[in-house]
């Protein structure tokens, strides 16, 4: 595991973090570096991303506003494989790569939920924990604003059979 992912992972539900570094240490056997290339995304983070292409410059890219990612909640994270042999780990974006099936049925194998299998929006670098609903429902976003991200994982039901 790179400094970058561990950092990452140290913002995430501990679950999840567990659940990433092992998937990471499994793959690593199989010769596949894979770095967590996003984990926690704050709502003023997500709200940023949802006005590009919207209210500010850039093209859109993302659907989702604050509170309607499990990125918001530290629930989520988003992971690729390197190109392997790269000297400075480099994202492998080559969709043909038998890497990604690996690192996605590698994820699956740790019980995560992988965007890559959702047939509507098929989102592949995406990992999320189980046991909750597919996107945040309003139950979490009230919990959420009502206090602090370890709070949420304190106390949001669905959350309590991943732990
Ligand atoms: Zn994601």
């Amino acid at each position: 595991m790179d400094t970058v992912s561990a950092i990452r992972l140290s913002l995430v539900h501990p679950v999840l973090a567990a659940k990433v570094q092992a998937m990471t240490a499994a793959l690593a056997a199989d010769g596949i570096t894979i770095r967590v290339i996003q984990g926690l995304r704050t709502l003023q983070e997500q709200n940023a991303d949802y006005a590009k292409g919207r209210t500010a410059p850039g093209s859109i890219v993302t659907n989702a506003r604050g509170g309607q990612s499990w990125h918001n909640y530290g629930l989520a994270v988003d992971c690729a494989p390197g190109i392997r042999g790269a000297a400075v780990w480099t994202p492998n974006w080559d969709a043909s790569s038998l890497d990604w099936e690996t690192m996605i049925s590698a994820g699956e194998a740790q019980g995560l939920i992988a965007g890559a299998r959702w047939t509507s929006f098929p989102d592949r670098p995406h990992f999320q924990l189980p046991n909750i609903p597919v996107s945040p429902d309003d139950a979490a976003r009230t919990l959420l604003s009502a206090g602090s991200m370890k709070n949420f994982w304190a106390k949001y039901g669905p959350l309590q059979e991943s732990a």
